[in-house]
């Protein structure tokens, strides 16, 4: 799509009042995922919008509501908001304070882990949006606290996130429980395939828009590789957080690995948490406010757990296993220098990652540096052709006891964790 025909707000048809909030929040030109989002959804079109935290996805649809419910009577909530986490209702919520206070937008939230009856008050107020996490708003519609009756647009955001919680059947009794004659804005960073019941049961003939994340990195970010293998790669880590005092991310490929990489880094006496789909609501909350808070230094989480973590001053993004697509690289490593700080990003890269490295590498256009003290790669990365003898100096057939879990004492659960739900 043409992005310079909407090289600015003004371009997108917008009020002057909200043209000045986006003025002072310093929002100058629309990101791609407002320029093609914005002008549908005011027509009162439902939309999938495919795009990750970080493209501007939240203004994408609270411009759209605002404009559309400043010309609407006041007096009734008329925009619900779902969100998967605490978090991300509170920046949802935060922004619609932002961009919504010349058109007069009021706004609360309903989310778990708050005070119900702070919330009963908020919406005795009739605040013109709700924004929800789906778990405290099925709360209150059994209480008979919430009316949905009134509502006229739907967002789900981060729908992908909310399934891969376990939120589909809270979602599917809300979706009954709205009036068929609505509007959906259905944002997601993916579309997989479980996804296709909530978007037939959700969505009305909508225009889809998709962006990718940028290729391009934030600048304050010194991104590098470490050659390793499998099974020293744990090592490999340890032997990194020993070096440093930053707080680290760290991702892993998939949820076990992640809470076996947990144990490990807890039994070497640090303080982790670990963020995953699998882990209830409540543990992760934990994990994240800890790591936000400082009490975990180390937070190990998977790609869509991760994806909406928004926390200031991370010093250091590792990849302990690289993502499967270049995209999440870009998000990943974006987690660090955000607010134009500085941050460091490490790759451990084994002899099987050598095409994923140069799709990496392709799509952000230069090669990653070798890390000071990596060891030379056993594997030539970047040509033509995978390597196709072992990596030398590997231990074949011998997995790394402390990451794969052999001889671990079963009893020993040093990652803190919280009580569930
Ligand atoms: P989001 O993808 O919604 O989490 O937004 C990421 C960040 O970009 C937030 O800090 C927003 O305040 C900011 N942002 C969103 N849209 C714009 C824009 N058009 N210009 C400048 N910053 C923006």
């Amino acid at each position: 799509m043409d992005t310079s025909v909407h090289e600015n707000f003004h371009a997108l048809g917008l009020s002057e009042v909200l043209l000045a909030d986006l003025t002072k929040a310093g929002y100058t030109s629309p990101t791609p995922i407002q320029t093609q989002a914005i002008p549908p959804a005011i027509a009162g079109r439902d939309v999938i919008g495919c795009a990750q935290t970080g493209t501007g996805k939240t203004a994408a649809f609270v411009i759209p509501i605002i404009e559309r419910l400043a010309v609407l009577p006041k007096g009734q909530p008329q925009a619900l908001i779902l969100a998967p986490t605490r978090e991300l209702a509170l920046q949802i919520l935060a922004t619609i304070e932002k961009l919504g206070q010349g058109r007069r937008i009021s706004a609360t939230a309903i989310m778990g882990g708050a005070d119900m009856q702070a919330q009963v008050r908020g919406l005795r107020q009739r605040p013109d949006i709700i924004v929800a996490t789906p778990g405290r708003l099925l709360d209150h519609m059994w209480n008979g606290t919430i009316n949905l009756a009134p509502i006229k647009i739907l967002v789900l955001d981060e729908a992908d996130r909310m399934l891969d919680m376990g939120f589909a059947p809270q979602i599917n009794q809300i979706l009954d429980a709205l009036p068929e004659e609505r509007q959906t804005l259905l944002f997601s960073a993916t579309l997989p395939a479980d996804l296709t019941r909530l978007v037939q049961a959700s969505v009305n003939n909508p225009v889809r828009v998709m962006v990718t994340p940028s290729a391009t990195t934030a600048d304050g970010v010194t991104q590098a590789l470490h050659h390793t293998t499998h099974d020293g790669k744990a090592d490999l880590l340890v032997s990194l957080l020993g070096q440093e005092q930053d707080t680290v991310l760290v991702f892993t490929r998939t949820k076990h690995r992640a809470d076996k990489l947990g144990r490990v880094l807890g039994r070497e006496g640090h303080k982790v948490a670990v963020l995953h789909g699998d882990r209830s609501l409540s543990q992760r909350r934990a994990a994240l406010d800890g790591f936000k808070r400082g009490s975990f230094r180390v937070l190990v989480a998977t790609d869509i757990a991760a994806r909406g973590i928004d926390v200031a001053n991370i010093g250091h993004v590792i990849n302990f296993d690289l993502p499967n697509s270049p995209e999440d690289y870009v998000h990943r490593i974006g987690r660090t220098a955000r607010m134009k700080t500085t941050g460091r990003a490490t790759s451990f890269v084994t002899s099987e990652d050598s095409l994923q490295l140069r799709a990496i590498e392709q799509l952000l256009g230069h090669a990653v540096p070798l890390a000071p003290g990596s060891a030379s790669p056993t594997f030539d990365s970047r040509g033509p052709q995978r390597s196709a003898r072992p990596a030398q100096g590997r231990p074949t057939g011998q997995r790394d006891r402390r990451y794969a879990g052999h001889g671990a004492p079963r009893a020993a659960q040093p990652v803190q964790r919280t009580p569930g739900n």
